[in-house]
């Protein structure tokens, strides 16, 4: 079950973030972007490189510590320490930003450059963009597949990224319950035996 789609533009960050390893039912999702190739295949599948452009190993480490950092930022999960923001700056270091204006004279920042540079600029583009208008806090991890979902609820109370992830979450819960209970009348019978054959 594919989760809802994020609102315009957001949604090639949620695409981006869940190119990370996580759970599809009982299936194990690899990272899509632990090695080279894979790297050049699927940053043009997320529309964040054009089709055959080849990317060096530190591209590849740049692309994957920028996912890392935007995750930690979903999971609110920042270190403490400043080693944080200095990965940040380095990122978004040769990220090249233009102030640009539409046919009604409003302003927004349009992300230029090739290659990677680009793709890093559009990812944090978005990213602020999405801080100022709030949307950002909207990001979610799925408590059982670990992709990040956008959670439309008015309260924000969403756990789950689709219905099924809850229905799994609360079959497995349902199921330790019960094996735990099974364990606990079977060490019950088996103290009463021994209790009474020590008599
Ligand atoms: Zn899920």
């Amino acid at each position: 079950m594919v989760p809802r789609a994020a609102p315009g533009e957001l949604e090639r960050v949620r695409r981006f973030l869940n190119t990370a390893e996580h759970k599809d039912g009982r299936k194990t999702i690899p990272d899509r972007l632990r090695s080279r190739r894979e790297a050049e295949i699927w940053l043009p599948k997320l529309e964040l490189l054009p089709a055959g452009t080849e990317l060096t190993k530190s591209e590849v480490q740049r692309i994957r510590k920028l996912r890392e950092v935007l995750a930690a930022l979903v999971l609110e999960a920042r270190p403490a320490d400043a080693s944080f923001l200095d990965t940040l700056r380095e990122i978004a270091e040769g990220a090249r930003f233009r102030l640009v204006f539409g046919a009604d004279g409003r302003p927004w920042m349009r992300a230029v450059g090739t290659g990677l540079d680009l793709a890093v600029a559009s990812l944090l583009r978005i990213f602020l963009e999405a801080k100022h208008n709030g949307r950002w806090s909207r990001f979610k991890v799925c408590g059982a597949c670990h992709r990040v979902f956008y959670d439309y609820a008015q309260n924000r109370s969403t756990k789950w990224c689709t219905p099924l992830c809850g229905d799994q979450v609360r079959s497995r819960k349902y199921l330790r319950r019960r094996r735990e209970k099974e364990e606990r009348i079977r060490r019950e019978e088996e103290a009463a035996r021994f209790r009474e054959e020590h008599r």
